[in-house]
């Protein structure tokens, strides 16, 4: 039976037996019994899958990273302890030192420092190419050493749409995988495996939660990319694993679960970024109501942006799913049904403005979040971005007096009218 995303959201992941707990059971347990060492060898060896070590795997964990991987349409996922511990996985699964990342420029912040900074550090380099490019100068951005290419569907904070399936087809024309990370849009509105991605991570954190409760991450694989027809390039996939007896993942686990076994057996076996059992049972309430959130944050989000969009003291409206956008048709495409919560505008008179503006705020809190059931906003020049000049701000594409906005489940017209009365005070 095949059945719908609304229904994944509710009941994927987790079907009890006869008397069974209805709701997931948190296993909160660091470790797992067994009555001879040969049966536990086994899941040493990878011979059977099982538990031994929260640190590597827990059950709670993965009922819900099995709900994510269903409502992705993927073959195989895992959680991780935070959006920048999965998309750090994601790329150090498939590149080491001296390998290279053809990367959108438009991603939020924090994975552009892990790529920029952490990962050059540990000798892997990236070439960032605007979301806006051709097909031409994408393909001229890759090297022999290209392992991966990466973007975001709804870029955070910039609100920029990845044109998925022309990513996708670079990446395949030079025998590479694309990550996508779909945390703004959310697999309710976007599958980007439909569209020729092949990994997807997401900061649960944002509207998977959707409550400011619990910081994770997750990692999706589509189980599409076939490393073995590419095995030169993924030597980690498709070669002796010496750190497990000289397992092939590609070989052993096939297309479906080489990637997140492998992730999983190594990545999450030494580094131990896992998500405690206790934060993915709050992510799976979060999920149960995804379906159901997700259309509110986008009628909010449509409501206050086109409400902006006419405000003599608003400079400019950034809103994908808003009429005349730049990334509207891109949007209509990929997200038919609504984009996500977020609106980001420029008051006009800079800094000073934004700061009177959001101080004179009275239901939209001011936050460093995103994608919440409460409406937050941010001034990126009076925070994120605060060491920057005015220059230096307008070269990154981010106007001094430009708010990010974060809409709620409040009802649209408490939210318009909290906006009206804040405009007034600039
Ligand atoms: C917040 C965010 C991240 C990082 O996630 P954390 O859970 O905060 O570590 C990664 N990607 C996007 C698009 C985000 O919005």
């Amino acid at each position: 039976m095949s059945i719908t995303q609304d229904t994944k959201c509710v009941q994927a992941g987790y079907t009890p037996a006869n008397g069974e707990p209805r709701q997931i059971p948190i296993i909160q347990s660091t470790t797992f019994k067994y009555a001879t060492s040969e049966d536990m060898g086994k899941l040493f060896d990878l011979e059977a899958s099982g538990y031994f070590y929260t640190r590597l795997q827990n059950p709670t964990n993965d009922m819900v990273a099995a709900k994510i991987c269903a409502l992705e349409g993927g073959s195989a996922a895992m959680l991780t302890s935070s959006g920048q511990a999965a998309n750090f996985f994601a790329l150090f699964n498939l590149c080491s030192a001296g390998d290279h990342i053809v990367c959108s420029s438009s991603i939020y912040g924090g994975t552009f420092n892990l790529i920029s900074v952490t990962m050059a550090r540990m000798g892997i380099e990236t070439t960032f190419i605007s979301p806006d490019c051709t097909l031409e100068e994408l393909n001229a951005a890759f090297r022999p050493n290209t392992k991966c290419v990466f973007g975001e569907t709804i870029a955070n904070p910039a609100l920029t749409v990845l044109d998925i399936e022309l990513f996708a087809k670079a990446a395949h024309g030079h025998g590479v995988p694309l990550i996508v990370d779909n945390t703004f849009a959310t697999p309710v509105n976007c599958k980007p495996g439909l569209w020729g991605a092949d990994i997807v991570t997401h900061s649960t954190t944002k509207y998977m939660d959707g409550h400011g409760a619990a910081v994770g991450g997750a990692i999706v694989d589509m189980g599409k990319f076939d490393w073995m027809a590419h095995a030169d390039r993924f030597p980690g996939l498709t070669t002796p694993d010496e750190s497990y007896h000289g397992i092939v993942y590609a070989e052993k686990f096939g297309l479906g679960g080489a990637f997140i076994t492998k992730c999983t057996a190594q990545l999450m076996r030494d580094f131990g970024s896992i998500q405690s059992p206790q934060n993915a049972f709050i992510l799976n309430l979060g999920l149960e109501s995804l379906h159901v959130r997700m259309p509110r944050h986008c009628e909010n989000g449509y409501a206050v942006a086109k409400f902006l969009s006419t405000h003599p003291k608003i400079e400019k409206v950034s809103y994908p799913s808003l009429e005349g956008d730049k990334y509207y048709e891109l949007a209509k495409k990929y997200m038919p049904n609504g984009t996500c919560g977020v609106v980001s505008f420029e008051v006009r008179g800079g800094r000073q403005a934004a700061e009177r503006f959001m101080k004179a705020l009275k239901l939209a809190a001011i936050e460093t979040h995103v994608a919440d059931a409460r409406t937050c906003c941010l001034c990126p020049a009076a925070s994120t971005h605060r060491q920057m000049t005015d220059e230096q701000l307008l070269k990154a594409g981010i106007p001094s007096g430009m708010v990010r906005l974060s809409c709620g489940l409040e009802s649209s017209s408490d939210l318009i009218a909290d906006l009206e009365n804040a405009l007034e005070a600039v």
